[in-house]
């Protein structure tokens, strides 16, 4: 029997599967699908834009490097235009429904606590890329995935829980569901999915269009009067909105004479498609499970929550989802945990996507067809063009400047803890690597050190002076890279044993 057995190797499956490995626990991957390589996943159908959050938790793992490095290898395959698949540049850090920001209008003094670290920026990916540098990294840490192995039943007994796939029954003490937004695992374990029926069908292609002229039919995201296009710098990719109420039946195959008319429609031209290589729908359905944790099945990234693509968040929402949840089960799997910290997964999580959720429909009521959403438009423009409005929208965007609820005085408690450094160079970013909780004492008399060391093995202690004083004496930081606790006094220790006990569960006599 393994700790915990994951259904499905898509990015947020294999994510987790590497931070339950890193933790110690033993990992069973049971994949769908018969390859993790797949014209959906390389350029252009996969390309992925990951925010700054996804980007420092893959820092924070050592991944970051290698995720940059596999995205360009995978543009070079494609022979994109150099800068594909770089970071932004400042000037486009993120939209809303296809209203950019300009970063000079970001108020950076009103973002406080923030330090510069490898991770500031999100960067353009291939969910090849990505689901390569996982894989590579769940097996290096001993995950087995099974491929050609779809979950088809699921039963939960009081100490564990067995999923059949392939007609072999896997069991373990643990199942976690990433099999994506048509969920198996969701459905046979009777999760609760609630939310909004969709505005319009969303496809996603690689055409050949007769005329490429961009004069006729520009790059970038085409807001028109019946919907939405988007053309990306990679040549025959092909995005659309087209707001059917969603009526489009999915099931069917999707022919070329459709594409046309519905780019035809959205465009108001005559532009041609001479064929189509690869084509899919999508819609904005935007539903989330009502609690993230059915007895022994847990449920993380599109499994969880669906929504419109707008805006590129799912990806990153099913990141934070794993990061969240790996060291929480990891640690109950060993006994380790305090008995409601696996409960905090939902607590955490669920607001985190149920925002997203709304992000996603509040870009969809902007672009419905009709004289209602440009007035909205208007307005939302004009909010967005004041710096303020631009701050706000940056805030939810970029992935850093979420709060979880987690108690405590101080404002960074509950944020991703900015990227400290030591004066010999040694950065927060490395000190996590391992998925250990980490204490950054800063007192001159190595004030936490005896408390600290009551929970070796769960919390790395790690005094020094760091470069930048913002006033800390010291933080507990969790290993998901959330702050558990900040102090501002050298004798804080109390506090500090309450903090580390409540996420690290007791200590050492
Ligand atoms: C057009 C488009 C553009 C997007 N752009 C962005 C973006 O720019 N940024 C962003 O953050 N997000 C974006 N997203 C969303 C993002 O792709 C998803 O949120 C992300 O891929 C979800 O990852 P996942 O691992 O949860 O699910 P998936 O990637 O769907 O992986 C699920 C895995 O489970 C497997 N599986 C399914 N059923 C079973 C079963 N019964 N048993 C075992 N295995 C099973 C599947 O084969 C698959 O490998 C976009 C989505 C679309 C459609």
């Amino acid at each position: 029997m393994h700790d915990v057995v994951i259904a499905g190797a898509g990015p947020v499956g294999l994510f987790l599967a590497g931070e339950l490995a890193l933790a110690g626990c033993s990992v069973l991957v049971l994949e769908r699908d018969d390859a993790l390589s797949s014209p959906w996943k390389a350029l252009p159908l996969g390309l992925r834009g990951l925010n700054a959050g996804s980007a420092e938790t893959f820092y924070r793992r050592g991944l970051l490097d290698a995720v940059i490095g596999a995205s360009r290898a995978d543009a070079t395959k494609v022979g994109a235009a150099p800068g594909a698949v770089e970071a932004p540049a400042p000037r486009d850090v993120s939209h809303f429904a296809g209203m950019g920001l300009d970063a000079a209008d970001i108020d950076v003094a009103s973002l406080p606590y923030r330090l510069p670290s490898p991770a500031m920026e999100g960067f353009m990916t291939s969910l090849e890329a990505v689901g390569t540098v996982l894989a590579e990294r769940a097996a290096a840490a001993g995950v087995h995935v099974v491929r050609g192995a779809a979950v088809t039943a699921v039963t939960q007994e009081d100490e564990s829980v067995v999923a059949t796939a392939g007609g072999q029954e896997y069991g373990a003490r643990w199942l976690v569901g990433c099999d994506g937004g048509r969920s198996t695992v969701r459905r046979l374990a009777g999760f609760d999915f609630v939310g909004t029926e969709p505005l319009f069908t969303g496809y996603v292609a690689q055409v050949d269009f007769a005329d490429p002229d961009p004069a006729k039919l520009p790059f970038g995201f085409n807001l028109t009067a019946n919907g939405m296009y988007l053309r990306t710098p990679f040549e025959g990719h092909l995005g659309m909105m087209d707001f059917d109420g969603g009526a489009f039946d999915r099931s069917q195959p999707l022919t070329r004479e459709h594409l046309q008319d519905v780019l035809r429609r959205i465009t108001g031209t005559d532009v041609t498609l001479n064929g189509v290589h690869r084509a899919s729908s999508f819609t904005d359905r935007a539903m989330q499970v009502t609690t993230y944790r059915e007895g022994r099945v847990l449920l993380a990234g599109d499994a969880a929550h669906i929504h419109s693509p707008l805006g590129g968040q799912g990806l990153n929402l099913g990141i934070g989802d794993a990061v969240n949840l790996g060291w929480k089960l990891a640690a109950t799997v060993h006994g380790t945990a305090p008995e409601d910290v696996l409960d905090t997964y939902t607590g955490e999580r669920h607001p985190v996507g149920a925002a997203v959720l709304d992000w996603s429909r509040a870009q969809v009521a902007t672009m419905k067809p009709g004289p209602n959403a440009p007035a909205l438009r208007r307005l939302v423009h004009d909010l967005m063009s004041t710096p303020s409005g631009t701050t706000h929208v940056h805030r939810q965007t970029t992935g850093l400047f979420h709060r979880y609820d987690l108690g405590g005085e101080h404002p960074l408690i509950g944020c991703t803890a900015p990227d400290f450094r030591y004066e010999d160079g040694t950065s927060l970013g490395k000190l996590l690597r391992q998925g250990q909780g980490v204490v950054l004492d800063f007192s001159r008399d190595r004030a936490l050190e005896p408390a600290a060391r009551r929970w070796n093995g769960r919390i790395r202690y790690v005094p020094g002076s760091p470069r930048d004083d913002l006033g800390l004496s010291a933080l507990l930081i969790r290993p998901d890279g959330v702050v558990a606790w900040a102090g501002e006094h050298p004798d804080d220790r109390v506090m500090f044993e309450r903090a580390a006990a409540r996420w690290f569960g007791s200590a050492e006599d």
